[in-house]
Order: structure tokens, then C-alpha cells, then sequence
């Protein structure tokens, strides 16, 4: 199949491709909902293009593979996936606009709602006809959108009596939850579930609770709730260092190589001559480079594997093509397949592995996978 997808130049324009696995979607979704004591709903978290994944075609397969409903983080991504005709509840996580309200309601989207003010905003575009869908968004130390949860009372009563607004969620968002030493998760648990009570009290009985993401899912069950919201997890990706079980890494990226040469020892590779061959060797260079998401930062710290073995990446990453060191002995044709992440039967690069590289998040560098590499998604 990769092959196929690879050497087919009608369906690709260029010989590098990211394939999407929806097996390992589809295991990822299951194993999560597994984590949970009571099966709660799972809601898919596909904002940032699905993590690099492609947002539209990403959300379908995790809706076919079961999940309950989406989230995205801004408007604009809640109407793509409206307009591809996906049907399931969307929340968009994202802050509020009171601008964009019309354009919620009138999408049927979910969004979160963080302000007695905006609540009254949402209210007065709100009708019987084209009532609001909101989840209420408390701060239980993130700092960022949220009221605060010792300070919501107000809101929550609010909330509770406003016309036209179905109150479907309430929820606030771990900030430490990848850290599984940090106490800070139990202390958000105790402020949430403080919060929680206010509100059932106040009658937003119906409202589901949610706070845990993929750390949270994973390492902290306390933070279940009534639905669970993973993101990064769901694409086989681990949230933080600890070991997680069997995640499946949805995703894998291959490109040909392009050129093969043979320098002398001494002889420098790419900008700035960085990397200046030590003996007599082999570079094979492969059309991909930081414009497609391979980060330049990832430079004398990266390899790839060509014909089953692992080569290091040498020179500096170019925007379009990145050089690989053979080494004296080894081999390579002009389009042989390399690996920049995926397996073979003895060896794997995860995201992760970029990711260190790099010295980013491996949340930095699906998001910034490039637009311009097609994807393939694999039945
Ligand atoms: C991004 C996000 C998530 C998912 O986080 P992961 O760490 O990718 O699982 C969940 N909730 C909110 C509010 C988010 O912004």
C-alpha cells in the first residue's frame, strides 16, 4: 500500500506521504474508553487539524470508530467539519467571540462559555427555535479562560436561569496532568468537584462534568467525571514520558530518496558547511525539509531508516530537503522508501523521538506537520 501510494504519481504529486492508520485510531479510542471504570462517553479532541492529521477525514474515522462527539478549538474548524457533513455534538473549546455567536447557533456547535457577561450575550442571540448549547468552563488553576472556581457561584446561577441556553457541559482543564508526580491534579479534581456541587445544588443537573485530557484519561482517574476528552493519546501519541500502554502511533510519514552522491572526506553539507564529511561517504538526500514539518531543530540529532537500517541526518535541515550520511559502505537508490516516522520489524521513530530531537512538544511538531504533504488514510 505505501508503495503503491508512494509510486503512483496520479495520486501523488511528490513522492513523501503521511498515512493514517485507522486501525490504530480506532485501538487508541477503545484502550482510552477502557482506562474509564463506568465506559462515559469519549469526546475526540481534533482541533489543530486533527493534530497534523487532517481534521475532516481524522474526525470521520474517529466518529466511525466510535466516538461520542467532537472537539475543536476554534469556530472556523467546528464549521469545516459541519460543512463535511459530520453530524455528531461539536464543542469548540477555544474562547468565546461574542461576534461569533450568531455563527454557533446558526452551525449548531457547542462552544464554552467563561463569563457571566458572555452568557448574557449568548442569551440574547438564543431563541426557542435556535436555542444555545454551552459548556461552562471554570478555572481550576490553568490561568487561562474559565471563571474561577471559588468565585462561580454567581455564574452558575446565572447559567442555571438563562433563557434559551441548554447548559450541556460544565468543565475546566488540567494543567499538570502530564506530570504524574505533581499534586496539582488533585488539588484541580477538589476545586472542580467543590464547583460541580454548586452547580447540581443550583439545579444544572443535567450537565455533563468534564476535565480529564489524555493524561488525565490515562494516568488520573479521579478526573473522569462524565466524559472524557483526549486528544493527543487517541493519535497514539504520548501525552508525557511516562510509559503508557500500548498507544499505536496513527500516523506515519515517508518520503524517496531523491539524490545519491559520494563526497570525499572533508567535504561540507548543506548551509553554513556545519557537517563536513569525515572519510569518504555516501549522502542521499530526500525531498522533505522544515516546510513540511521535519524541524530544522531536530538537525544533528535526527536519523531516518532506508532500507531497514538507520542513517543519521547530517548538515543543516533545508526548508525543502534534509541529507542523510550513508556512511562508506551503505546503499541507497534513487527511490528507495525512507522512513522519516514509522516501523519496521526491528526498529521505530515516533513522533516522540522528532520530538526530542527537536527539543519541542510532541504536540509541536503534529501541529506543525505541513500542509503541503499529502495525507492517505488507510482503511
Ligand atoms: C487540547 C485540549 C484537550 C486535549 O488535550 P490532550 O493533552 O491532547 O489530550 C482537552 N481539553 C482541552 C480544553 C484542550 O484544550
Amino acid at each position: 500500500m505505501i508503495d503503491a501510494v508512494l509510486r503512483d504519481p496520479s495520486i501523488v504529486p511528490r513522492p513523501t506521504a503521511l498515512i493514517i492508520k485507522r486501525e490504530s485510531l480506532a485501538a487508541n479510542l477503545e484502550l482510552l474508553r477502557n482506562c474509564t471504570a463506568r465506559r462515559v462517553p469519549l469526546m475526540a479532541v481534533v482541533k489543530g487539524d486533527a493534530y497534523g492529521h487532517g481534521l475532516t477525514d481524522t474526525a470521520r474515522l474517529l466518529v466511525e470508530a466510535g466516538a461520542d462527539s467532537l472537539a475543536v478549538a476554534v469556530l472556523e474548524e467546528g464549521v469545516a467539519l459541519r460543512r463535511a457533513g459530520i453530524e455528531k455534538d461539536i464543542l469548540v473549546l477555544g474562547g468565546l467571540s461574542s461576534s461569533q455567536i450568531p455563527h454557533y447557533l446558526d452551525h449548531r456547535l457547542e462552544f464554552a462559555v467563561a463569563s457571566t457577561e458572555k452568557l448574557e450575550h449568548v442569551a440574547s442571540h438564543a431563541t426557542p427555535r435556535n436555542p444555545a448549547r454551552v459548556h461552562l468552563k471554570v478555572d481550576t488553576g490553568m490561568g487561562r479562560y474559565g471563571v474561577q472556581w471559588d468565585r462561580a457561584e454567581p455564574f452558575l446561577r446565572a447559567a442555571a436561569s438563562a433563557p434559551n441556553i441548554d447548559v450541556a457541559g460544565i468543565f475546566s482543564h488540567l494543567a499538570c496532568s502530564d506530570d504524574t508526580e505533581s499534586s496539582f491534579t488533585a488539588i484541580q479534581v477538589a476545586r472542580f468537584s467543590k464547583v460541580l456541587k454548586g452547580a447540581r445544588e443550583l439545579g444544572l443537573v443535567r450537565a455533563r462534568a468534564h476535565l480529564a485530557n489524555s493524561a488525565g484519561v490515562l494516568h488520573h482517574p479521579e478526573t473522569h467525571f462524565d466524559l472524557i476528552r483526549p486528544g493527543i493519546a487517541l493519535y497514539g501519541v504520548m501525552p508525557c514520558p511516562v510509559a503508557t500502554p500500548a498507544l499505536r502511533p496513527a500516523l506515519s510519514w515517508f518520503t524517496q530518496v531523491s539524490y545519491f552522491k559520494v563526497l570525499q572526506r572533508g567535504d561540507p553539507v548543506g548551509y553554513g558547511g556545519t557537517w563536513t564529511a569525515p572519510q569518504r561517504t555516501r549522502i542521499a538526500t530526500l525531498p522533505v525539509g522544515y516546510a513540511d514539518g521535519y524541524p530544522q531543530s531536530a538537525g544533528g540529532k535526527a536519523s531516518v531508516i532506508i532500507r531497514g537500517v538507520r542513517y543519521p541526518v547530517v548538515g543543516r535541515i533545508c526548508m525543502d530537503a534534509v541529507m542523510v550520511d550513508l556512511g562508506p559502505e551503505g546503499t541507497a537508490f534513487n527511490g528507495d522508501r525512507a522512513i522519516l516516522v514509522g516501523a519496521t520489524a526491528s526498529d521505530e521513530i515516533r513522533i516522540e523521538d522528532i520530538a526530542r530531537w527537536a527539543d519541542r512538544s510532541p504536540y509541536e511538531v503534529l501541529t506543525a506537520l505541513g500542509r503541503r504533504v499529502p495525507r492517505f488514510y488507510m482503511k
